[in-house]
């Protein structure tokens, strides 16, 4: 039988509006917080977005509160991380929905990561879905529709190479593109600094209400958020070219200078967003470095 939201005693279903649910996947962490979101859209028609991690409890769950009057007729992935895509495959032989995607994990990296990569850069990415290939590959502003709804996507590289954002009216849904909980990470040659501060300019232009994300709660002042990700990035790239004024420096020389208060649990990860931003530094012929196949690689200013 399926669940009704008012006899739900599951903590991670919420109702946002008519027609409108989130459902909570059981895999927190501080990658993901409490959990990758999955949204449900429609009220005969239905679209699920981001299935989600690939968990028994979640599918069981989502399975539970489609109506048995209602039939899931799209399944639509933000990007290929795991923990959104790696469902889809089975909740779409489940409910026989097809998925709808950007393309595979690594469709949309720009020409420059691509030259970047042949100058050695190698992935140090995990938790990328190199196996899910949708049943249909989206085209940045297709529209996709139903006799209930309209749904508009937007290509957004930046956090990975495919990501895509996907609108409803005033509503966006923004995956890992922008939260409200923490920034984005940014790992090339599957993430792109100057790719997600370009996407995060194009998004502003839609002028939504409100953005949906993959992990956290609603972010309830768009432009603001995407101000102040933008400002943050901003920052960042200053602060390393500045250091880089007066020194050559490995990776790791770099995180240290640039993020002097950091917990040294969390210095890997900054130590990948230093290095994301120095990539882009490369690409914008700011920078240089000797060996970027080299974990001592020296990076100096042009
Ligand atoms: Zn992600």
């Amino acid at each position: 039988m399926p669940k009704s939201l008012e006899s739900n005693s599951n903590q991670s279903a919420v109702k946002l509006q008519d027609g409108l649910m989130r459902l909570t996947a059981p895999n927190p962490s501080p990658m993901t917080y409490k959990g990758t979101n999955t949204y449900i859209l429609g009220q005969k028609e239905l679209i699920i977005i981001d299935p989600g991690p690939n968990s028994k409890t979640h599918l069981s769950n989502l399975l539970e509160f489609i109506p048995p009057n209602a039939k899931v007729t799209h399944i639509l992935v933000t990007h290929s991380h795991l923990d959104h895509s790696e469902l889809a495959p089975t909740l779409s032989k489940i409910v026989n929905a097809p998925t709808f995607a950007f393309g595979r994990a690594l469709d949309g990296q720009s020409n420059n990561m691509k030259n970047i990569c042949k100058m050695g850069l190698v992935s140090e990415s995990f938790g990328i879905d190199m196996e899910f290939v949708p049943h249909y590959f989206l085209q940045d502003k297709e529209k996709i529709i139903s006799s209930e709804w309209e749904i508009v996507v937007h290509h957004t590289p930046g956090h990975l190479c495919n990501h895509v954002c996907y609108q409803y009216f005033d509503i966006l849904f923004t995956g890992d593109h922008v939260m409200e909980w923490s920034t984005s990470v940014i790992s090339p040659p599957e993430g792109d600094v100057s790719q997600f501060i370009n996407s995060c300019k194009e998004i502003n232009k839609l002028q939504c209400q409100k953005f949906y994300p993959g992990h956290g709660l609603p972010v309830e002042n768009p432009s603001g958020r995407i101000a102040e990700l933008i400002k943050h990035r901003k920052k960042r790239e200053i602060e390393i070219h500045n250091f880089l004024i007066n020194n050559e420096a490995t990776i790791s020389q770099i995180t240290k200078n640039v993020y002097l208060d950091i917990d040294q649990k969390l210095l890997s990860v900054a130590s990948r967003n230093v290095k994301a931003h120095l990539i882009d530094l490369i690409i914008k012929k700011q920078v240089k470095v000797d060996d970027l196949s080299s974990d001592n690689a020296i990076f100096s200013l042009i």
